[in-house]
């Protein structure tokens, strides 16, 4: 079998449409949604992250606030303009990009933030509501994994899906919400046992390591779908996933590439969920 690959770059410029007609028709209400964007020092990577929300955000009719603080800010400086964010009506989602200097308590920052202005998903409380199954911003990376699910007619209803990685904000979440969409869930980690034999026995496997080529090609099941979160720089400068891509997907119904897979969709759904904030506020007035 060889797999369908899953364009997550199409199926992200289509929600990015949808996010700008959104947006208009917030703008008509009087409501222009807006994202303030924190980075502080100088981490290149993040800096590059940080231009590209700036400019999806002007693609689709986002205003964004750009903050760009130097290495040497205090903990107590970063809280007081997160303060500050919480409380401005023209912002109506915040982002503090990670990692932060190591001298600042990035669990601190996060509980600062707003619940209704946290589209990120990273605060406690937006991931507990995630677990009782209640309305919340859902962590945009895996949030946009269940799109690619949805988008390429996967239905996860008791099927036996597999998620490799438990970080707070992708692997844990991936579980959740494979769990709420009806799945059996195993999640595996760095303790698993028999890493090959349980991706061997999925119906669909979700990996987010960050571990260049770690699942063989040969451990995924015939059929099985394959959605591969890993972003891995090799030594030669090719940008890889965590799983064994030409061989996979010879044994896969359908798997995602990297890059052009999972990558588009985080954006695409940090846009969806400052909509879905100013949405909020627009229909409070
Ligand atoms: P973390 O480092 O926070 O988590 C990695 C997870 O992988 C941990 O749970 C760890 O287990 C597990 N792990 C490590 N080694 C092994 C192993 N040998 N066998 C099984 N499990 C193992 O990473 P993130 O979750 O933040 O990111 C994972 C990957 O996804 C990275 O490549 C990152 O770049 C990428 N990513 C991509 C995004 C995108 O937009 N495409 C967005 C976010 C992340 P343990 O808990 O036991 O240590």
């Amino acid at each position: 079998m060889t797999a369908t690959i899953i364009d997550g770059k199409a199926i992200a410029a289509k929600r990015r449409a949808a996010v700008a007609e959104h947006v208009r028709e917030l703008v008509a209400r009087g409501v222009t949604p807006g994202l303030a964007v924190v980075i502080v020092g100088e981490d290149p990577a993040s800096q590059i992250y940080v231009r590209n929300k700036h400019k999806a955000c002007d693609e689709v009719g986002i205003r964004s606030f750009q903050y760009e603080l130097p290495q040497t800010t205090t903990q107590e400086e970063l809280l007081a303009l997160v303060r500050e964010l919480n409380g401005r009506g023209d912002v109506h989602g915040i982002l503090v990009q990670f990692p932060l200097p190591a001298h600042l308590d990035e669990d601190v920052v996060i509980e600062a933030i707003g619940l209704d202005k946290d589209v990120d998903g990273f605060h406690p409380e937006s991931i507990g509501r995630l677990v009782v199954g209640k309305d919340t911003f859902v962590s945009c990376t895996p949030a946009g994994v269940m799109v690619l699910l949805e988008e390429s007619g996967v239905d996860l209803t008791g099927k036996d899906v597999v998620v490799v990685g438990r970080s707070n904000n992708v692997g844990k979440p991936a579980a959740l919400l494979a769990l709420a969409r009806n799945a059996t869930v195993t999640t595996c980690h760095s303790r698993t046992r028999d890493l090959a034999g349980h991706v061997r026995s999925a119906d669909v496997v979700i990996v987010a390591i960050g571990r260049a080529e770690m699942i063989k090609g040969d451990w995924i099941r015939e059929g099985a779908v394959v959605i591969d979160i890993g972003m891995n720089r090799t030594e030669d400068g090719r940008l890889v996933g965590d799983v064994e891509f030409e061989t996979a997907k010879e044994r896969a119904s359908a798997i995602t590439p990297v890059p052009g897979g999972v990558g588009p969709m985080t954006i695409a759904m940090l846009l969806e969920n400052t909509v879905k904030s100013a949405a909020r506020v627009a229909d409070s007035e």
